[in-house]
């Protein structure tokens, strides 16, 4: 059962630095933490994600990227052009590595707004030699506790954690589920409690309110991350927007509010 237990705690820990370090804070600035706190979490986020630790600054700029062509040929990762997953995330891949080997052309308006970096660790994630050394940790790990082959068929999930979590959600996130407001992507919610990626599956209602750190925006919907963003806004170690970001006249209409209304 130790394979069990350590799976789903790299599953969580590594899907909640994603959706809380890497994506709200780090490409999107939803709430603020001083130099000392950047740092933990930006080494949490390390050690959660191992051997598929993303590099903050390239994820920033490619998931800015997908906010600003969201759905067309120049998103990083849409459903929308790829038959099937293996083939977008593929892409994606080449696009993010691209980026990380600063070959890739990247439009200065995404590089305005700043990104966590901290060289020395930086350095270390996009060594190969430290992908190899967590692999290496987790095989380990398998020999010593693993009770049963069938545990086995977790190791490839661990070690593919972060690419794991984006193909569910720019995959499913764009394909899959209902939508609140009209907005000129495929963006849709997966699900009212999204327990599978802590709030990741709410891309419509994020797509919507690209600023807002709750993802959740209706009463049956439920936000793990954010949940957790305000007992660390409690214990002053982030700090909220004073105002709710809402912009709710900007442009869409929320679709489940209007056919509420007209019945
Ligand atoms: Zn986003
Ligand atoms: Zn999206």
């Amino acid at each position: 059962m130790v394979i069990v237990y350590f799976f789903i705690a790299h599953y969580f820990l590594s899907i909640f630095c994603q959706t809380f370090f890497l994506h709200r804070y780090g490409a999107h600035h939803m709430f603020k933490m001083n130099k000392f706190w950047e740092r933990f979490f930006h080494l949490l986020t390390y050690v959660a994600q191992g051997s598929s630790y993303l590099n903050p600054r390239a994820y920033a700029l490619l998931h800015r990227q997908h906010h600003a062509y969201s759905d067309t040929p120049r998103d990083p990762h849409t459903p929308t052009l790829y038959g099937n997953v293996f083939t977008m995330m593929w892409a994606t891949k080449k696009r993010y590595q691209a980026i990380c080997e600063r070959t890739a052309e990247v439009d200065s308006s995404m590089t305005k707004e700043h990104f966590p970096e901290w060289p020395l660790l930086d350095k270390i994630g996009l060594n190969r030699m430290s992908s190899i050394s967590w692999v290496v940790f987790y095989v380990v790990f398998y020999a010593v506790f693993a009770t049963a082959p069938w545990q086995w068929l977790l190791l490839p999930v661990q070690i593919l954690m972060g690419p794991v979590h984006g193909a569910i959600v720019n995959w499913c996130g764009h394909k899959y589920g209902y939508r609140n407001f009209k907005v000129s992507d495929e963006s849709r919610n997966t699900l009212i409690f999204d327990f599978v990626t802590f709030g990741e599956l709410f891309q419509n209602n994020h797509h919507r309110f690209g600023t807002d750190p709750n993802f959740a925006q209706r009463w049956f919907e439920i936000d793990p991350t954010y949940v957790i963003i305000r007992c660390l806004s409690a214990l002053r170690i982030v700090e909220l927007p004073s105002k709710k970001l809402t912009a709710a006249a900007e442009i869409g209409i929320p679709v489940g509010f209007a056919e509420a209304k007209k019945a």
